[in-house]
């Protein structure tokens, strides 16, 4: 399979080039050439399959010509390690629990299948991975990376903008993994690392890579839980419709992507908070970024989300399709906070404030069709990773994980770093 650019359809490579240069030297996210569809016999027996048996015959159906069935298998049991549980909330209202990773947030899964699948493809000599985060790609990727033989892990965030307990799972692992924090917020760090690739004296003395969620290797995995929701769900003749809580697009995308597939999703609610970008295009707008603003979904303050071209590549450029296929929301705090105590107080569900978004979208979104529509809302962190805002939001004490609680006993190692890409590229070149 090739994968082109997103900036020009006929810039094509092959799988090795699209995973470890992970974005086109022209700065656009590759793309599958062919989207794969599953048979009609495939989508009658899912519900009987189990996560992983969905992920070999998906990861299969795209991956076959590049890795053996071994390796197939190898990934997907590699990524799959945990169970992605859907839970009834309301009627017709399912929550999609992302976060039984170990580092306790969808992101898991992309980068425990990007590391597996860097490791696979590298042959020879040390890869350098570069990762702005806005808090959880830190740890994901941080904890995917640890350990892993001849892959240096840098990441780089911005000082003050993440959560302690998020700060603490990618500063306290050492080893292969480094972490800088940079005097600037989360596009800034995007822009620092969007630059080194294209740096050709780095170039010519490293092997750089990135992890984030451009990176087809973690971009791709994302779509087999879209899969598995879907054949979980209670049969019904009614529409389905999926929630997802977006900050990049990363994760909405790999839905579209299973959509693209033949999996019969009607509908997409692009739920955001006041990082409102997308909701606003999908609305009418052009497309504008802007300078991002703090939240209490942080892990979505996102003004230039890096996926917006690969949504619309995903239906061939054609805007009125990708407005068709996706709805957006937008929600402010308060409105989030709220969400998070009505369904506290009718369910005793705990969301955390990103899903919390996402339900709010869906119930928008169904509000406007009784009867129509079965809804899925991604949870894409557990709660206890937003402690303070959840304790304080529903006036309870979270009983941490110990996944997470163990973090907070190790000791932070971080270097400080200015927001200025010099510094960052002298600091690459002495490493
Ligand atoms: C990264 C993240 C998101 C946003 O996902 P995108 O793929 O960037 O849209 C949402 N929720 C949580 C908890 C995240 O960490």
């Amino acid at each position: 399979m090739n994968y082109f650019s997103t900036n020009n359809f006929d810039h094509k490579v092959g799988l090795k080039e699209a995973v470890i240069k992970g974005l086109a030297s022209d700065q656009g996210l590759y793309m599958p050439e062919t989207i794969p569809s599953l048979s009609a016999e495939f989508f009658a027996r899912l519900s009987t399959l189990s996560f992983r048996e969905i992920g070999y015959e998906i990861i299969g159906a795209l991956f076959s010509e590049d890795l053996t069935p071994g390796q197939i298998r190898e990934l997907v049991d590699h990524t799959l390690e945990f169970d992605a549980p859907l839970v009834p909330i309301q009627e017709e209202i399912y929550s999609l629990e992302l976060f039984h990773g170990p580092t306790l947030a969808f992101k898991d899964f992309g980068a425990r299948f990007c590391s597996k699948l860097m490791s696979m493809l590298q042959d020879r000599g040390e890869l350098k991975v570069l990762v702005a985060t806005s808090g959880d790609t830190g740890s994901a990727v941080a904890n995917g990376f640890y350990g892993v033989d001849g892959v240096e892990v840098i990441i780089l965030y911005p000082s003050g903008k993440v959560s302690d307990l998020q700060e603490r799972q990618f500063t306290t692992l050492g080893g292969n993994i480094r972490a800088l924090e940079v005097d600037g917020v989360f596009d800034d760090c995007q822009q620092m690392v969007k630059k080194a690739f294209l740096d050709p004296d780095l170039n010519r003395s490293m092997t750089l890579t990135s992890a984030n969620s451009i990176n087809i290797a973690r971009w791709i995995p994302q779509c087999l839980y879209y899969f598995y929701a879907w054949s979980r769900l209670p049969r019904s003749d009614k529409k389905v419709v999926f929630a997802v809580p977006s900050g990049n697009f990363g994760n909405l995308a790999a839905g579209i992507l299973a959509e693209r597939m033949g999996l019969p999703i009607s509908c997409f609610v692009a739920a955001t908070n006041i990082n409102k970008v997308v909701p606003d295009y999908l609305n009418g707008a052009p497309f504008a970024a802007k300078p991002s603003l703090q939240t209490i979904s942080n892990s979505m303050d996102v003004g230039n989300p890096s996926n917006f071209y690969r949504l619309l590549a995903l239906f061939g450029n054609e805007e009125s399709l990708l407005r068709d296929k996706v709805r957006g929301y937008f929600y402010t705090n308060e409105q989030t906070r709220q969400a998070m105590r009505a369904v506290k107080r009718e369910t005793d569900y705990i969301m955390d404030p990103h899903g919390a978004v996402a339900y709010l979208g869906l119930k928008d979104f169904m509000h406007k069709a009784p009867g129509l529509f079965q809804g899925v809302f991604l949870e894409t962190a557990h709660p206890g990773k937003f402690r303070n805002v959840v304790e304080e939001t529903l006036e309870l004490e979270l009983a941490l994980p110990e996944r997470l609680q163990a973090f907070l006993q190790r000791e932070k190692k971080s270097e400080k770093m200015a927001n200025d890409y010099e510094a960052f590229k002298n600091y690459l070149l002495k490493s």
